[in-house]
């Protein structure tokens, strides 16, 4: 059989990610492929290195992109902090944090879960007692923006609560970079990981880690080399840094890399400030529209995340077969609740390119047509218009 080449349909992505990626990202990623060893190459790897510094709003000199998706970065994190003896306390309050968990507890870690309600965010509270009832604890791992309910938690409390208790501060930032506050330095956080493919509007593949001096020291004074040879910190600096004595420690991947360096661009380009604002200005004006139709909200005001808008199902809906009219109909993608929200909610993602003016009035429209031809008891034709009041 003759194989043709692979053309994808164009799609909206709205779902919890990946994003749209702009046509500079793409035009980006298809440049001449040169050396990883190459002198421009390696004036471009600063280059990301100083566009992600000013994203993560950090000075620390440990910052560079792991060459592989979030949960690499998330994983880089854990297996270069933690070590058999270490005790770890994690925030649980979706998938993520789940995940954060296991991998503590495959790095030889004992880990203490705080856990919340699915939907609810992170109680800064029951992490005060829980570290008072753990003194031993080296580390506190949190997610940001919990992709899997559309919660923000509040990242700048749970670090002052973990610094009180002088632990190192572990923060996801997969789905918050770029579409809400991330203040590194200013929240004091030690190890933060995000992901390329959320609000950074990228392919997804690469994990922008940062890392504070506390962190490095952390990491100098191990009994035990990390479990992970290629998520090795301290060789992925000795490739990361060094000037002309770079030394050669895995192939970067030159063109998503490329096609980072325009997706950072592009976003200081704007600023962070006004992308957060785009942001929180689109999620207001979707939610606003999802309130018209009669729709509700499953994460409570205050506690949303802008750029994953977590919606419950109506009733009597099946929301699968509403997903796949809009994939085939209108090549519109939503994304589907996950563990205990599954088949009650949508998670409709507003994140870097994706968050546009016209992708909330489209996205309405067509979830409102859909659940009208389903059946559904909404309010018709108020929707946009209150998008648009926004
Ligand atoms: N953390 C959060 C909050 C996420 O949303 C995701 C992915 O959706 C990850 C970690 C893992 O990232 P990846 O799927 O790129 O490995």
């Amino acid at each position: 059989m003759t194989q043709s080449s692979f053309q994808p349909p164009r799609r909206i992505l709205m779902g919890p990610g990946p994003s749209d990626v702009s046509p500079r990202v793409l035009e980006a990623l298809g440049r001449p492929t040169i050396g990883h060893l190459d002198p421009e190459f390696i004036r471009l790897m600063d280059e990301i290195r100083d566009c992600l510094r000013q994203t993560f709003r950090t000075d620390n000199a440990l910052t560079l992109p792991i060459s592989a998706p979030g949960s690499a970065g998330q994983e880089a994190c854990v297996v270069n902090l933690l070590e058999p003896g270490d005790t770890a306390v994690v925030c649980i309050n979706g998938v993520f944090g789940e995940r954060m968990t296991q991998m503590a507890e495959r790095a030889g870690a004992t880990v203490v879960p705080v856990r919340q309600t699915w939907g609810e965010p992170v109680d800064p509270e029951a992490l005060a007692e829980t570290l008072a009832a753990h003194p031993e604890t080296k580390l506190v791992g949190f997610v940001h923006a919990e992709t899997s309910t559309g919660v923000l938690s509040d990242a700048r409390a749970l670090a002052a609560v973990a610094r009180e208790h002088d632990c190192l501060v572990l923060a996801d930032t997969v789905t918050s970079l770029g579409g809400c506050p991330v203040e590194v330095d200013e929240w004091g956080l030690d190890a933060v990981y995000s992901g390329t493919q959320k609000c950074l509007s990228c392919p997804p593949g690469l994990s922008p880690v940062t890392f504070s001096d506390r962190a490095h020291q952390a990491m100098q004074a191990r009994k035990t080399p990390p479990q992970s040879w290629f998520l090795d910190i301290g060789l992925l600096t000795g490739y990361w840094t060094g000037g002309a004595q770079r030394a050669y420690h895995h192939t970067a991947p030159v063109n998503a890399l490329y096609g980072l360096h325009e997706s950072l661009v592009i976003l200081l380009e704007e600023g962070l400030e006004a992308a957060w604002a785009r942001h929180a200005r689109l999620h207001q004006a979707l939610v606003a529209g999802f309130e018209a139709m009669g729709l509700e909200m499953a994460v409570a005001a205050g506690h949303r995340t802008p750029q994953l808008n977590a919606v419950r199902v109506p009733e009597g809906v099946d929301e699968a077969a509403i997903r796949k009219h809009l994939l085939d109909e209108h090549n519109l993608e939503i994304g589907a609740g996950l563990g205990p929200m599954a088949g009650k909610i949508w998670r409709v993602g507003l994140m870097g390119a994706s968050a546009t003016e016209t992708n909330v009035a489209l996205c309405l429209e067509h979830i409102e047509q859909a659940l009208h031809q389903a059946g559904a008891k909404i309010e018709t034709g108020r929707a946009v218009e209150a998008a648009t009041s926004v």
